[in-house]
């Protein structure tokens, strides 16, 4: 049984051969399973933890094709599900040549966000110790609906609830409309991974910790604020740390935030609110730091997630 769900979006990614190009310019593309708490789930199998993905794929080529990466990986897609009304989702990016990435999306509306409440597994829940979700699927109907089922499902049973707000601006109607429920999903969470740059857009404040502290509320036990390179900041009701990142030749950051996560989540899985001390987050904040950096090192996110001995060789190197 897996102890923790992963749930949300899942998508094809697009990504043109060559980098430093501009999608228009591209003519061939190599195509990689994405979508951030899809990439949480497999980081988090590589690194031993057993992981499930909760949420929906088209019956199509696309849709087959994410539902074997997943479980090639090792994450149980018993709670994955399948629809003929629906295509799966597809991305576009393209690294340019100013650093930029650049995004076009199939969502028309794509499978995932159909993901609708009758689909959601309790029984993958009641058997979990942890839900974990992102702001992508609160973005519409049916998948806001099923999201905020499936996190009030977790609560019922006493399950740990997780959330990366994971802002991709251009899905969304306006900023109001992102803010509202980057926030709404924020107070379901006892654990979050937001980055600076997020703090920022929903609090207006420069300062990552008086933006934390501004988005505190009472069920929050840990706050895990990422900053890129210069590594992160974690909070808990009472104390705060910084923990500095690892230098490394960073080639692509794809997924890194998820990397973080899914090494963070590994972390915090056996402490109790109580355990989470400041000496044991610096311990955690670094092991996920490092899981973070080791992703920057190769292209893409799925293919560049570390395994828990590759984390250990990084930190004892
Ligand atoms: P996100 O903005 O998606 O949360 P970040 O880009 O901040 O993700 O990366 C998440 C974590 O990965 C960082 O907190 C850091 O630990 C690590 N990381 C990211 N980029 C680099 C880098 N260039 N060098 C070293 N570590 C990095």
């Amino acid at each position: 049984m897996a102890e923790i769900i992963c749930m949300g979006e899942l998508l094809v990614d697009f990504v043109p051969t060559t980098t430093g190009v501009d999608l228009a310019a591209a003519d061939l593309f190599k195509k990689a399973a994405g979508g951030a708490p899809a990439n949480v789930a497999v980081g988090l199998a590589r690194l031993g933890v057993p992981s499930a993905f909760m949420g929906k794929v088209g019956e199509d080529g696309f849709g087959h094709f994410l539902a074997d990466t997943l479980a090639q990986a090792g994450v149980d897609i018993t709670p994955l599900r399948f629809t003929a009304a629906a295509r799966t989702a597809l991305a576009f990016v393209s690294l340019r040549a100013d650093g930029d990435r650049e995004f076009l999306f199939y969502r028309n509306p794509s499978a995932d966000m159909m993901f609708a409440p009758d689909d959601v597994d309790e029984a993958a829940i009641a058997g979990a110790r942890l839900l974990h979700f992102g702001s992508i699927s609160l973005i519409g109907e049916p998948s806001r609906s099923a999201t905020l089922q499936a996190v009030a499902l977790a609560r019922q049973y006493g399950k740990r609830i997780s959330y990366d707000p994971n802002l991709r601006l251009a899905l969304w109607p306006d900023e109001t409309a992102a803010r509202t429920s980057l926030r709404l999903g924020l107070q379901q969470a006892d654990i979050v991974k937001i980055s600076a740059e997020e703090i920022q857009f929903l609090t207006g404040l420069d300062d990552p910790v008086a933006g934390a502290r501004a988005l505190w509320h009472d069920r929050l036990v840990l706050m895990a604020v990422t900053c890129g390179a210069q590594g992160c900041i974690w909070l808990t009701p009472d104390a705060a740390g910084e923990v500095a990142g690892f230098p490394v030749a960073a080639v692509d950051a794809t997924g890194a935030g998820d990397a973080f996560m899914a090494g963070l989540l590994a972390g915090v899985r056996d402490h109790d609110a109580a355990a989470l001390t400041p000496a044991a987050l610096d311990r955690i904040c670094r092991f996920a730091n490092a899981t973070g950096a080791i992703t920057t090192t190769a292209r893409g996110a799925i293919p560049s997630l570390p395994d828990r001995p590759a984390v250990h060789a990084f930190l004892t190197a």
